[in-house]
Order: C-alpha cells, then structure tokens, then sequence
C-alpha cells in the first residue's frame, strides 16, 4: 500500500509527477525538506488535511505549515502581509523559516486547526520545491507519529508509517535535522514561537528585535499564541535527561548519572559530544550544527537499541543551540539536570 520512491541521487521529473499526482488526488505523501521530513497532503483539500492529522495522531488544534514553491503563492494562503514578512521571505526563503500571518479565505480551517491565521514556509529542498511546483501549496507536518522524534531520514518514516501512506519519497538524510523556526507576524510585535534552523539573530539582524514566546525556553503556555505547543513531543520511549551547564563539568555531571541509573538497574544511554561510557553511546558530533542534525536520530537509534535512560549533553542556547535545547528539554519532558 505505501510506495518508497528512491530520488537518492536527485530529483527525478517523471517521479515527481507520480508523487504530485497522488497529491493532487487527496492522498498522503511523505518528502525530504532541509529540515526533516514532511507528512504532505494538498493544504486547500479538506478531506486529504484530515488524514494528515488520523495518520500522525496529532490533536486537531494543533496547526499545520503551508509549503510553498511560488512567491506568488504567499497571497494565495495568506493576507495583509506586513512589510518583516517581505523582507524575510526575501532573505531567508526558500529556507527553514515559518511565518504565521492572517489566513487567506480560501485555505479551510482543518489546516490551521480552527485559527485565523495560517503558518507559511518555501523549504530549500529540490525534492520538495518540484513536488510541490508540480502540484499544489502542500500541508506538511513532520512526518512522524505525534510525540516522537521528527525523523532526519525515509527509514524513519518508513518506521512510523509504512503500510499506512500511499507514497514515501526517499532523499535521504535531512541536512539541517531540526524543524523550520516558526514566528508570528500577524500581529503588532513579531514574536518567535518555536526556534528552528534559521538562527533567531539572523532574523532580528533583518527586522529588528523580536519577542520570545515563554513556551520557547520554559513550560509556560500561552494557547492563544502558541497552539501546539501544550502537547508532549519529542519523546523517544527512554526517559531523557539533559544536562547543562559549563562544558568542564558536564562531562563528570554525565558521569555520575550514568553510574546512579546503572547502580539502580537501569540500562543508560547517552548522547554527547565527546566519548562517555555507558551501556550505549551515540556521538552527537563536534559543532551545534552537527548536534541539530544528529539529534532526532540518536534519540530514535538508542531507543532501538532498548535503554531505560538517555543520557543528553547540553548545549549553549544560541545559534541554532536554541532550537538543539527547546527540543531536548520537550523530549525529556523538562527533566534537566545543572552541571
Ligand atoms: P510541525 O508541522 O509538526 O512542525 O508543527 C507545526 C507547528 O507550527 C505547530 O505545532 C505550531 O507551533 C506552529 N504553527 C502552525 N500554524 C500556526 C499558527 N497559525 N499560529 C501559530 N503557530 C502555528
Ligand atoms: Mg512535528
């Protein structure tokens, strides 16, 4: 019942054509962008958005992203798009940048849980551009069973939803491997409500300073503002435990958990940067970037090979570290442990 389309080696026309034609017709296409991969189906069908939300499990009032491949198409999904907006799609489109902005009459209210406002990217992905040029502006949440990690890979989705999707397009790792940064311009004072792969100094660099929704750092939920953001995410089935604090003493931090949970009888993974014995260990690599892209499937790799307990290593909240530990810190459900 599901299709796993190889395009390893590039975007294949003919292919595309296929995958869009399923799209076009209702049906439930998953796709490499740059950031992970989405659960796609046509944003303005009704009925093919519903069963994003029955495959993934996702809570319906919990928005989805329009993707789109055309500028034109901004003013097709979204209204009174103010002069920041311009200015970062400009920028940073196609790119890992979401804007939420009043919603267009003619997207159906199933794509943006009931909101009046829609959220809006153009990934750089040359899978998803000529998926989407080739069909229509497309809904994609990650596509990933609602709660666990996003996947960076089509094994992974091929994980959560094989026998369940009609297509999956394989295109290998995702580069940037967490999500697109989400912010809300439809009204007075821009304001970020999820940090992603676009840096948030780069975007203040561009229009100014911009406000952090509370829910980025901490547990506090403003459900006006920032729909989804109530719900457990992340979570592999291990217990995540992250660690943060100055990089000389994480590592004894670290240490030390690992004998505690050990000594209680559990079987301890951990995720690092630098080698730490445990019972598993999964090198996240050097620099944040190679952190961001790790991260989903070391979470999902030490999942499969059955701890009890993961383990994380911290890191600075700047940079693309802001999204590496809004992630981390949900997936633990905020068990965070200060070096
Ligand atoms: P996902 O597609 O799983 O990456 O999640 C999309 C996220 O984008 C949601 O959980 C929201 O946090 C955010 N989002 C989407 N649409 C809106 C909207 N209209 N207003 C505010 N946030 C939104
Ligand atoms: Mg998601």
């Amino acid at each position: 019942m599901t299709i796993v389309v190889n395009m390893r080696t590039g975007v294949d026309p003919r292919k595309i054509r296929i995958a869009a034609r399923f799209i076009l017709n209702g049906k439930l296409v998953a796709f490499p962008t740059e950031t992970v991969y989405g659960l796609g189906a046509d944003a303005l069908n009704p009925d093919a958005v519903k069963r994003i939300f029955e495959a993934k499990g996702r809570p319906p009032d919990n928005p989805l992203i329009i993707h789109i491949a055309d500028f034109r198409d901004l003013k097709r999904v979204a209204r009174d798009i103010p002069k920041e907006a311009k200015l970062l799609a400009e920028k940073f489109w196609p790119g890992p940048l979401t804007m939420v902005l009043p919603k267009a009459d003619e997207v159906p209210p199933v794509t943006t849980g009931g909101l009046d406002t829609v959220a809006v990217r153009m990934p750089a992905h040359p899978i998803a551009l000529a998926l989407i040029k080739a069909s229509t502006p497309v809904a994609a949440p990650s596509a990933n069973i609602s709660g666990k990690p996003s996947p960076t890979s089509a094994d992974h989705v091929v994980d959560d939803f094989y026998g369940r999707i009609e297509v999956i397009i394989d295109g290998g790792e995702t580069n940037i491997g967490v999500e697109s940064t989400v912010i809300d311009l439809s009204s007075e004072r821009p304001m970020l409500l999820r940090p992603g792969g676009l840096p948030l100094e780069e975007i203040e660099a561009t229009i100014g300073p911009v406000e952090i929704h509370p829910a980025v750092k901490g547990k506090t939920v403003d459900m006006a503002r920032a729909p989804g953001m109530k719900y457990r995410h992340y979570s592999p089935n291990a217990q995540v435990i992250v660690v943060e604090g100055p990089s000389n003493r994480v590592r004894r931090k670290i240490e030390e958990l690992v004998r505690e949970y050990r000594s209680m009888g559990y079987r301890v993974g951990v995720m690092a940067r630098e080698e730490i014995s445990a019972d598993e260990f999964y090198f996240l690599g050097k620099t944040p970037a190679d952190v961001a892209r790790n991260l989903f499937k070391a979470l999902r790799e030490l999942d499969k090979r059955g701890v009890d307990v993961i383990i994380a290593e911290g890191i600075e909240e700047k940079g693309i570290g802001l999204a590496v530990m809004n992630r981390l810190k949900k997936a633990s459900g905020y068990r965070v442990v200060k070096a």
